[in-house]
């Protein structure tokens, strides 16, 4: 059950909240002391892609907590006034430096337990030319066989490449939808 009481502080005034069910809802929110300003948590979602050069996926290697060290897609946090393929794509510069040209969206996973939509797109790189940002240690590719799954950075990257790996084998990309509670 997602129970983050994560807010303790007033957004608006800074006196700390007390969670409660405001009038005419009917989950806690957290509500400030002092001028009664409700807090709203609602999910984030996460973009990113599956970046592909022929037989290859793209990787990057967290150089960032969590999961420091560890290998991931290219993905992150939606901006505001951006779209997911926006936020797609802006990921995979930032983390790869790699330039792409964006496919369909390939999987669609609820990380309900954090609060998180996870999106992935599947992508050509037009080139193998990275250049890796500040929140990645090294950007690599890989062959399938190749692929670090032991040392995998987040349960939606591990699933997405199984999907991904999967679809290519039997010749047709599909979009996956999961749930992780
Ligand atoms: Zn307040």
């Amino acid at each position: 059950m997602w129970d983050a009481r994560r807010i303790k502080h007033c957004r608006v005034c800074g006196s700390p909240t007390h969670y409660q069910v405001p009038a005419d809802d009917n989950r806690e929110r957290a509500v400030c002391i002092a001028c009664g300003e409700v807090h709203y948590e609602n999910p984030l979602n996460v973009v990113g892609t599956v970046p592909v050069w022929r037989e290859q996926v793209l990787l990057c290697r967290r150089n960032i907590e969590p999961r420091y060290g560890l290998w991931t897609l290219p993905a992150g946090f939606m901006e505001l006034g951006e779209t997911t393929e926006q936020g797609a794509v802006r990921e995979t510069v930032e983390e790869a430096g790699a330039r792409i040209e964006l496919q369909g969206l390939f999987s669609m996973i609820n990380v309900v337990r954090v609060g998180q939509v996870h999106l992935f797109y599947r992508a050509r790189l037009e080139d193998t030319r990275f250049d890796p940002g500040p929140e990645t240690i090294e950007a690599q590719l890989f062959h399938e066989h190749e692929i670090p799954w032991d040392q995998l950075a987040f349960r939606t990257v591990r699933e997405t490449l199984q999907h991904f790996f999967a679809d290519r084998a039997n010749g047709s990309f599909g979009l996956h939808l999961g749930d992780i509670t």
